[in-house]
């Protein structure tokens, strides 16, 4: 047997194009087999299907078909972000730009652990982290796979400029992934300040900083998960400043609203946190994995300085070749950086603010549908892009069993948080394509499982 063709040299590009082809072959014919938002039947459905789809998983013969069968079945089995009624999580239907971009990095695989492996791609990494990092107002910033590891280097960072004893503080809104870094990190358990409207409270964060021992992290949150609200962030950011306490903003959904003159100035004060967690395969637009770290003081990513011999020997360091182990805390790391500089220069900021204004304004006109609706409650107005719903006279029961009639049938995928007290359907609305119609239909198709299912 002849050798499979490679993806990069000068030959790539032949070996690729008719297997790409193939791919984008079977990704149409896989998106209409499946017809709407997410497959048909549940989860007993889908898994018999990719299982008649693989056959034997390692054959002892190959089979040439696998490519088209398994990316059929893989985009049957799909729940589609680019399908207006897939809504329920920060879930983006990444840019066909920003996928071709990361199809070159699959192609040449550089790997960001050392220059040796990556010439281009650590320099580009190098200006494109920068960039990102003074739209925060910071100095520096680290690629990332998302918010959980952005997160956790923040809570890392601040244990090695404040030792082991820094507490973290956090809203009773943040993301889970806080707490359970500073479990992974070994840090004392984290005092919750309560967020009653949703929001962390800063008074009773003062109270908390007057009252516990320091040294303390604060983590406040730039779009919450559940709801997309934005903690007042000036006021937090003067309470830290007063108690000498540490902050991280998790930005991870709300960051790119920097992107939009309009919509900006509500993360003001973003800048006077230490870190900032930032994700672009939210309402980035990229295919995952896209997240940052960004960082005031550069100075405090020399806590991430490591040395391996192999990778970045000292008399190499010092001959001039860059050093790029102390950038992450991984070894081997994909260049995700590509897909985010091509989406940056193609759009441009503002290429990139219309999309983020494009779907606040969709969450605004879904509230208002649902406003308008007697049948229906609308927990609040949005602040960026989730709208929290319900039927009016629903119980906490018929709300979740509408949610999963709706996913496994295939209709809507709708996603669930609890607010005050009560259980919501979640819209998440991240797709700039969506249109009026599609946000009538989700009412509509609201609606009509509620109908069908228990009340
Ligand atoms: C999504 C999210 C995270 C986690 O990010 P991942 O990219 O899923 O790891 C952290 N914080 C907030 C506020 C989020 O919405």
């Amino acid at each position: 047997m002849s050798t499979p063709p490679l993806a990069s040299g000068p030959q790539g590009p032949c070996g690729l194009r008719p297997l790409l082809d193939t791919v984008l072959d079977a990704l149409h014919t896989g998106a209409r087999a499946r017809g709407g938002p997410l497959p048909a039947g549940g989860p007993d459905t889908v898994t018999a299907r990719i299982r008649d789809a693989v056959g034997d998983v390692l054959p002892d013969r190959g089979d040439p078909d696998a490519l088209r069968t398994l990316v059929h079945a893989f985009a049957e089995g799909a729940a589609d972000p680019a399908h207006p009624l897939c809504a329920a999580h920060l879930h983006c239907p990444p840019l066909a730009l920003a996928a071709a971009a990361d199809l070159a990095a699959t192609a040449l695989n550089p790997s960001l652990d050392s220059w040796d492996q990556a010439p281009a791609a650590s320099a580009l990494e190098a200006l494109v982290t920068r960039a990102l990092a003074r739209e925060a107002g910071h100095a520096d910033g680290l690629v990332t796979t998302g918010g959980t590891e952005s997160n956790q280097l923040a809570l890392l960072l601040a244990r090695e400029a404040h030792g082991g004893s820094v507490r973290l503080v956090h809203g009773a809104n943040a993301h889970h992934s806080l707490p359970r870094a500073a479990w992974l990190l070994g840090l004392p358990e984290p005092v919750v300040v309560p967020a009653p409207a949703g929001t962390l409270d800063p008074v009773a964060l003062d109270d908390l900083l007057t009252q516990l021992p320091g040294p303390h992290l604060v983590a406040a949150t730039a779009g919450t998960t559940d709801a997309g609200l934005i903690d007042p962030l000036p006021e937090i950011a003067a309470r830290c400043a007063a108690h000498g306490a540490r902050l991280h903003i998790d930005a991870a959904y709300g960051g790119p609203l920097l992107f939009s003159d309009r919509h900006r100035p509500r993360l003001a004060g973003l800048d006077a946190a230490h870190s900032v967690t930032l994700d672009l395969h939210k309402l980035g637009w990229q295919p995952v994995p896209a997240g940052l770290l960004t960082v005031r003081d550069p100075d405090d990513l020399a806590a991430l300085r490591h040395r391996a011999d192999y990778l970045n020997a000292d008399d190499d360091t010092e001959a001039g070749l860059p050093d790029l182990l102390g950038r992450s805390l991984r070894t081997t790391r994909r260049a995700d950086v590509l897909k985010l500089a091509v989406t940056l220069k193609t759009l441009g900021r503002t290429g990139l603010g219309a999309l983020v204004d494009q779907v606040c304004a969709h969450a605004q006109e879904f509230a208002a549908l649902v406003h308008d609706d007697p049948r229906l409650d609308l927990h609040d107005r949005p602040v960026i892009s989730t709208v929290l719903f319900r039927p009016a006279d629903a119980t906490d029961t018929a709300v979740a069993a509408l949610r999963r009639h709706l996913l496994t049938t295939g209709r809507a995928v709708l996603g669930r948080a609890r607010a005050d007290g009560r259980l919501w359907l979640k819209a998440t609305l991240l797709n700039p394509a969506t249109r009026h119609d599609a946000l009538a239909d989700l009412i509509t198709l609201v609606h009509q499982a509620h109908a069908e299912g228990p009340r």
